[in-house]
């Protein structure tokens, strides 16, 4: 899923592959170059986020589906 993330340095919006971030890879601001990245702690949060947005989506197609 691509998205994107607020530099923490300068505040330029940075883009993002969210599958690549959970693998633990880091990106780069265009702006400053400041890296953003994961630490390994927060992955199975963010991971869990991305699984309750999946089944938040699925329903929204159900729903449209049904009415
Ligand atoms: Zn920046």
């Amino acid at each position: 899923m691509k998205t994107a993330i607020p530099c923490p340095n300068c505040g330029t919006e940075i883009p993002i592959e969210t599958d690549t971030l959970l693998k633990g890879s880091r990106f780069c601001c265009g702006h400053c170059g400041a890296s953003v990245g994961l630490c390994a702690g927060s992955r199975p949060v963010v991971s869990k986020a991305l699984n309750a947005f999946d089944t938040l989506k699925r329903q929204t197609r159900q729903y449209r589906t049904e009415h």
